[in-house]
């Protein structure tokens, strides 16, 4: 029976709530980007996050194929009972082993130039979890494809990346579990982030505006 049935019904505490993929990479980006996305659900749109959506737009069609050699699967869903995650893979291979049967690859696509990120690095390596899990078997490496610069960055499921997802996950789930929303922490990151304009990192480090606006905005006010 898995021990992690919801991912946010009232009582279920820290140890049941689910974790998606895409927060680990939000959280390690900007903790408070994650809690806004992920506990507040607010998401806001800006260029860079249209472009990243433009290149999502084949992969989240989903689909099979065969392919130089190998099997591919697009949008395939995933799940980790026993860590607790769930998501989705943009595209899975499956190359074949020389002993037999097939060895799953996730393929994450990315908007940006080629480079290597520990956010996407601990994304992937969540994924190949799933994987993992899913089809009873190991997964070594995968990749990271940077529509930019049309190219590939091969990730290796070392065992200090699997330690430093596995903590991250454990973050993750106690950022979710307690509600709060970080205050902004101005950093060069910020420029560019789709939050910039409602945190105003550069002039309130530690106001917590957009928060406080919701929070308002939904509460019911008193008959004059
Ligand atoms: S603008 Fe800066 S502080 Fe605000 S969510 Fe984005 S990265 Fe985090």
């Amino acid at each position: 029976m898995s021990g992690f049935a919801g991912s946010s019904a009232a009582g279920d505490g820290e140890e049941r709530l689910l974790v998606p993929l895409s927060a680990l990479n939000h959280f390690l980006f900007c903790e408070r980007r994650c809690a806004l996305i992920h506990s507040e659900n607010v998401f806001v749109t800006n260029a860079f996050v249209a472009q990243g959506n433009r290149v999502h737009e084949r992969v989240d069609v989903g689909g099979y194929a065969n392919r130089r050699g190998c099997r591919t699967v697009r949008a395939l869903p995933l799940f980790n009972d026993r860590l607790g995650l769930t998501g989705r893979a943009d595209l899975v291979e499956f190359w074949p082993r020389p002993g037999g049967g097939e060895e799953p690859r996730p393929v994450d696509y990315k908007r940006g130039r080629r480079a290597a990120w520990d956010n996407d690095r601990v994304q992937l390596c969540a994924q190949a979890f799933c994987l993992e899990e899913m089809f009873a078997t190991t997964v070594r490496s995968g990749s990271v494809y940077h529509a930019l610069s049309r190219r590939r960055t091969r990730v290796d499921f070392t065992a200090d990346l699997r330690r430093l997802t596995v903590d991250t996950i454990a973050a993750v789930r106690r950022l979710l579990a307690s509600g709060a929303v970080p205050a902004p922490v101005y950093r060069p990151r910020c420029h560019g982030c789709s939050f910039e304009d409602s945190c105003l990192p550069a002039q309130s480090p530690h106001a917590d505006r957009l928060s406080r606006y919701l929070r308002d905005l939904f509460q019911p006010k008193a008959a004059p």
